[in-house]
């Protein structure tokens, strides 16, 4: 089981999660963060940091958000697990679904 990061982190990414994981799995992509499926160890650490409710426990995913499961797991297809996001910084890609959406707007 994992954490997973929904669409309000898209363009947003403040990170505020990053630093409350003790197991450094949560990665950065070009317009979201995402977690690692494999190296979350479903502490819960992160889900309540986050200024706009953007993580979920991935049995309570709303169903408006329901394909970011599949985002979060495929976008280590290529990347495997790396063991530590810190050391991978900024990946520079996104999910299809991610990189398909308009700008979000974060203003209000
Ligand atoms: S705290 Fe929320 S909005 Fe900020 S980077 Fe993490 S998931 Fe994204
Ligand atoms: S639930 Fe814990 S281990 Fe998983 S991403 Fe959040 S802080 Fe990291």
């Amino acid at each position: 089981m994992t954490y997973i990061i929904a669409q309000p982190c898209v363009d947003l990414k403040d990170k505020a999660c990053i630093d409350e994981c003790p197991v450094d799995c949560i990665y950065e992509g070009e317009r979201s963060l995402y977690i690692h499926p494999d190296e979350c160890v479903d502490c819960g650490a992160c889900e309540p940091v986050c200024p706009v409710e953007a993580i979920f426990y991935e049995d309570d995913v709303p169903d408006e958000w329901e394909e970011y499961y599949k985002a979060n797991v495929e976008f280590f297809d290529d990347l495997g697990s790396p063991g530590g996001a810190a050391k991978l910084g900024n990946t520079g890609k996104d999910h299809p679904i991610i990189a398909a959406l308009p700008p979000q707007n974060h203003d209000d």
